[in-house]
């Protein structure tokens, strides 16, 4: 007898659920104008109910002094930090090939 997930009652050999969750836990990293001709950096993908999103987006806008907000999931803060974001992810402890940057 082989073991059975407790999510969805499969035999651990045809559970799809961790490869689900890892797919979720995809992080996307965008730019984006807004009003006023203002680019945002727009992080999505981040799954609320693992991470503390509005933990992180505090600790982003100390890191990199900018505003920003949680809207819908996503963290949106003022300014194009596409390049740094993905480092400090990696520093907060998110894998690597978790996140693209758009
Ligand atoms: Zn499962």
């Amino acid at each position: 007898m082989s073991e059975i997930c407790i999510k969805c009652g499969l035999p651990k050999e045809l559970c799809m659920c961790e490869s689900i969750a890892k797919e979720s836990q995809q992080i996307i990293v965008k730019t984006e104008k807004k009003k006023f001709g203002k680019i945002y950096t727009i992080i999505t993908g981040i799954d609320q109910k693992e991470i503390n999103i509005k933990e992180l987006s505090k600790k982003l806008k100390s890191k990199f002094a900018s505003g920003g907000t949680v809207k819908e999931g996503n963290i949106e803060l003022q300014g194009n930090h596409k390049q740094h974001i993905k480092e400090f992810l990696i520093s907060a402890g998110f894998a690597p090939e978790s996140i693209k940057a758009r």
